[in-house]
């Protein structure tokens, strides 16, 4: 078994034949290659490349059946006071590890002040790589809220898991004030697009065969997104802290991606990129041609048992999670490796 990163075609080919291997490759690769640090008298081994999430707000105003959100650990959201005192802390203690920054939610957008505010701490503390991952609506509803922060916008994400609006709507369990209308202005906008990516889920109630692949490219592509992920629903264990209720409707609703990667593979708009494995997640990049415009499509794949397991290693810290409660973990789990 090869590298958890490849340009070759035939390591990301022979990886699909056994993913489980490939996940434990990076969680091995993770483990042997991080780097030490000291945090309150606690010795820790991080990831040479750490993302700090941001979990600007649980609440959300869409209902998602699938959302791994819904956990069972006490987790509330706080006064943006309190919030913003925390992360401040929180930025200080972990900036020597020079993270990239990613604002989650529950919906970000929903908050604009809190936004804005973060936004803030990032220029202060010059954070490199801030991303964005939405379903959009807040920019719509908060007028100027997506001009303000652009400039140091690095990508927004936006989570769209159909092209018929109606279709995307019912999956998301709300009417999104972000239509695809409006969607087609944001990309109208020369500052914006480039920044915009889209992130479609793949689903068995939703987007699932090759030609619904197809279809949606060539939807997004024509408003002049180039740049769309993929994703498949992950694999939760029973015995953690995600709810029975998105369990069995991860189950139930995902797609088995191997077919539609093998059409992929022998589609001649497709050209291979690269091929990456983390401790649970990993991606292929391709490259689709269509009309002579170009997108990058990446294909993601997750398996949450092995984040369980990495969770079981005490000193090891992929990812940093400041929670919506104010709490920094080494963790999704939030009450897993407590930093602050
Ligand atoms: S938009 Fe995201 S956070 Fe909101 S319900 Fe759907 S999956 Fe959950």
């Amino acid at each position: 078994m090869r590298e958890t990163a490849s340009f070759l075609l035939e390591d990301a080919l022979a990886c699909r034949e056994n993913r489980d291997a490939y996940f434990q490759k990076g969680l091995d690769y993770l483990s042997s290659n991080s780097i030490g640090g000291m945090i309150r008298d606690k010795r820790y081994r991080f990831h040479w490349n750490i993302n700090l999430y941001i979990e600007t707000l649980k609440h959300c105003n869409a209902h998602c059946a699938f959302c791994i959100n819904e956990v069972n650990f006490e987790h509330q959201d706080i006064a943006d006071e309190k919030f913003l005192h925390n992360l401040e802390k929180a930025i200080a203690t972990v900036r020597f590890l020079d993270p990239s920054i990613q604002l989650v939610g529950g919906e970000p957008s929903i908050a604009p002040k809190r936004v804005r505010a973060i936004f803030e701490l990032i220029q202060k503390y010059e954070l490199r790589k801030p991303i964005i991952t939405s379903n959009g609506s807040g920019f719509v509803l908060h007028d100027g809220l997506l001009e303000d922060i652009a400039p140091q916008l690095a990508h927004l994400n936006i989570s769209r898991h159909h092209d018929d609006e109606e279709m995307g709507n019912k999956i998301m369990g709300f009417e999104n004030p972000l239509t695809n209308a409006l969607l087609a202005e944001m990309m109208r906008d020369k500052t914006i697009a480039p920044k915009i990516r889209l992130n479609c889920c793949l689903l068995e109630c939703g987007i699932r065969t090759y030609e619904d692949m197809e279809r949606y490219l060539a939807w997004a592509m024509q408003m002049g997104v180039n740049n769309i992920c993929f994703s498949t629903l992950s694999a939760l264990p029973d015995d953690y802290f995600y709810d029975p209720k998105i369990i069995e409707q991860t189950s139930k609703n995902a797609v088995h991606i191997n077919p539609l990667m093998t059409k992929v593979t022998e589609d001649a708009r497709f050209s291979f990129l690269k091929f990456h494995t983390g401790s649970h997640c990993m991606y292929e990049v391709w490259q689709y041609t269509r009309n002579g415009k170009k997108c990058v499509v990446v294909f993601t794949v997750s398996n949450n048992h092995f984040a369980r397991k990495l969770d079981q290693m005490d000193d090891l810290i992929e990812l940093l999670v400041f929670h919506a409660d104010g709490v920094l973990a080494g963790s999704w789990n939030r009450d897993c490796k407590v930093i602050q």
